[in-house]
């Protein structure tokens, strides 16, 4: 008697699955609700980490966009050891994802720098065409092989974590003083030291990286699927008046579970003024050269 019904619910999911490829949001009841309730609220909410690789496109963005209501942005790597290495490659992507969509919109195009002279080495005009930048900390320091220390890779350790953290903390307030637009994944710590968060993210830490953020108009990203910030940091960032953006950081073209989103909208009752706006930030003027001065020094 209970074989019918179970094995037509097994055909439905399957019939689901099928009409619903991977790079759409599943429309299930609980995301509805979820974007119900945003919307009751008034929140416009925008996805500013949605990576161009592994088989995601402009175009599967622009139909998950119009397929959730949940506005799509697109990135992707830029720096010396990256897919958008130097101009060419970068005005490429630029020129290839600002084509509008079918419908005549265009998303939002943005990069993720990962050198810490990036502004000084991108070219001035392509940078101005862009929408916004994102930059997270997730690499400092060097290897021993000398290339640049990707703190999630699961080889990394760290003998003094305290140590380790001031120039953690030091790393972070001078990307915020980078011509960026979202900090991405705010508090991210490695995977060796993550359980120590609370007592290291003191909350006089947390306040240095949020009040930077807060003066140089940076947004902080909610990130969905990452463990950081916590919610002791949002609710400071809250009241010290930050923005926030929203992201999924995606590897593929599979659409991630939104719930960390949700939560962090409900946890701090976010209002439409507190997301932000992500705009480009004006480059550092190029140096110019010190030109030995007519008269004599004295
Ligand atoms: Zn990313």
């Amino acid at each position: 008697m209970r074989a019918l019904p179970l094995f037509l619910t097994c055909l439905s999911v399957a019939l689901l699955q099928a009409g619903e490829p991977p790079y759409l949001y599943p429309q299930t009841d609980a995301f509805k609700q979820d974007l119900a309730a945003a919307r009751l609220k008034g929140l416009s909410l925008t996805d500013y980490h949605i990576h161009i690789r592994g088989g995601m496109t402009l175009e599967k963005a622009g139909l998950r966009q119009e397929h959730s209501g949940i506005r799509s942005a697109v990135l992707e790597n830029f720096g010396r050891e990256w897919p958008l290495c130097d101009t060419p490659t970068l005005k490429a992507f630029i020129d290839l994802h600002s084509q509008p969509l079918p419908n005549g919109q265009r998303l939002p195009v943005g990069i993720q720098v990962n050198d810490r002279d990036w502004f000084k080495q991108i070219d001035q005009a392509q940078f101005q065409r862009l929408d916004y930048v994102l930059a997270d900390t997730m690499i400092m320091g060097v290897t021993g092989e000398g290339k640049p220390r990707r703190l999630w890779l699961p080889e990394v350790t760290i003998a003094d974590p305290e140590a380790w953290m001031q120039e953690y903390l030091a790393h972070n307030l001078r990307i915020l003083d980078e011509p960026i637009s979202i900090l991405a994944n705010p508090t991210y710590l490695p995977p060796c030291i993550a359980h120590l968060y609370d007592q290291l993210w003191t909350e006089a830490r947390m306040r240095q990286i949020i009040a930077k953020a807060v003066a140089k108009g940076v947004a902080l990203e909610i990130q969905a699927g990452s463990d950081f910030p916590k919610p002791d940091f949002l609710r400071l960032a809250k009241g010290m008046g930050a923005k926030f953006s929203f992201g999924t950081n995606n590897f593929d073209d599979k659409t991630k579970d939104l719930a960390r989103w949700f939560q962090a909208i409900a946890l701090l009752d976010l209002q439409p003024a507190d997301l932000a706006a992500p705009k480009l930030a004006t480059l550092p003027p190029a140096p110019t050269l010190d030109l030995p001065s007519a008269g004599p020094h004295n």
